[in-house]
């Protein structure tokens, strides 16, 4: 193989010291003879590495003991459903922000358990754009107001957290967890699904207020509810070991990378790479979202016509630009550019993107 740069949307790329010491140690975990693989979860090997993803992650959101860190199964597209049938009571109203698919998503599944109002909707412009402060409308005394951070299919990203009035605030945050410096305290509930930003798929990441865990009805079944997961440290039954090990080592390299600020002055330089291709293409490339709301994590464009875009796609391939094809539902092209993502590979994307260019515009 030649050079291979992974643009994938996710699953998507490791750091390669990640994948390195995985390798070293997955036949002999620090001198047991076993493979992390072969242990019980109740280890004291396995406990400690739960812990310290725990610790790292509070760490590098700058969290205290008043925040939770759990881990749970079912994506985050099963937190759609656990965050109303824990937080969304009969005679209660959640507010939802649609800046996407996976807003939408969230939104439909939280019908299914209560009333939900949409307080911000940019669905008639095709979520080209994150809603501006005067159209979100907040509800009186909503349970909570939902958004997902960064809309990973359409590649918009809120830039600015908007002002909730103390209400509280719970984010789909899977696709740019770590990748700049946010206000966590802000937030009431994040959760992320580890595949993007933080390890391998099978681990989703619940960050939350504690007192708040406490407030889901006990009706719930244990595996629904989060309280199950905070009294347990996320260990009431067999965790995806193999996932929080290697989120754990993910968690890690970040910190050693400089923690969130020093990726976040990363992510927006090789952001400004492939933008900066788009801008210079003399409208060539189109990208899909308005220059306010562009995402540092995934870039969609446009070309011309279909046709030059899977084009685009098939060479790019072949060249080692592996991923990039665009959504279905949104079509053209799709850059994602998680942290594990080199400079190096945006840069060489760019030139290829410029070439490309003056061949085909
Ligand atoms: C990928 C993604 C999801 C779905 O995650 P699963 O872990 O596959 O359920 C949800 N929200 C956002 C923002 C995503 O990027």
């Amino acid at each position: 193989m030649g050079q291979i740069y992974n643009f994938n949307p996710g699953p998507a790329i490791l750091p390669a010291p990640v994948l390195e010491r995985v390798r070293e140690e997955l036949p002999d975990y620090g001198g047991t003879g076993l493979s992390i693989l072969e242990m019980s979860h109740r280890s004291k090997e396995y406990e400690a590495i739960n812990a310290e993803a725990e610790a790292r992650l509070k760490a590098l959101l700058g969290l205290g003991d008043d925040y939770r860190v759990l881990f749970v199964q079912g994506g985050a597209s099963l937190q759609f459903a656990m965050v109303p049938m824990n937080f969304l009571p009969a005679g209660r109203v959640a507010d939802y922000l649609l800046t996407g698919s996976w807003s939408e998503k969230a939104r439909d599944e939280a019908r299914l358990l209560g009333e939900v109002r949409v307080a911000a909707s940019t669905a008639g412009e095709g979520y080209r754009r994150i809603p501006r402060a005067d159209e979100i409308t907040p509800s009186d005394d909503p349970a909570y107001v939902h958004l997902t951070s960064n809309n990973t299919i359409y590649g918009t990203q809120w830039r600015r957290w908007p002002d909730v009035g103390g209400r509280r605030l719970v984010a789909d945050m899977s696709s740019d967890i770590l990748s700049r410096p946010i206000p966590a305290r802000d937030f009431a509930l994040i959760y992320a699904g580890a595949q993007k930003n933080l390890g391998p798929a099978g681990v989703t990441v619940v960050i939350a207020r504690a007192a708040w865990l406490e407030e889901a009805p006990r009706t719930l079944p244990a595996m629904l509810r989060y309280a199950t997961y905070a009294k347990t440290n996320s260990l009431y039954n067999t965790p995806p070991v193999f996932a929080v090990y290697v989120l754990n080592l993910t968690l890690g390299w970040i910190a050693a990378e400089g923690g969130v600020a020093a990726l976040a002055a990363r992510n927006e330089r090789k952001a400004r790479v492939i933008y900066d291709a788009i801008d210079a293409s003399g409208g060539f490339y189109r990208g899909h979202a308005e220059p306010d709301s562009r995402s540092l994590m995934n870039v969609t464009f446009r070309l011309p016509d279909p046709e030059q875009e899977q084009l685009f796609v098939r060479e790019a391939t072949a060249a080692g630009f592996v991923g990039l094809a665009g959504h279905r539902s949104v079509g053209g092209v799709r850059a994602s550019l998680y942290n594990a993502l080199g400079l190096d590979a945006c840069a060489a994307l760019a030139a290829f993107m410029a070439d490309f260019a003056r061949r085909h515009g």
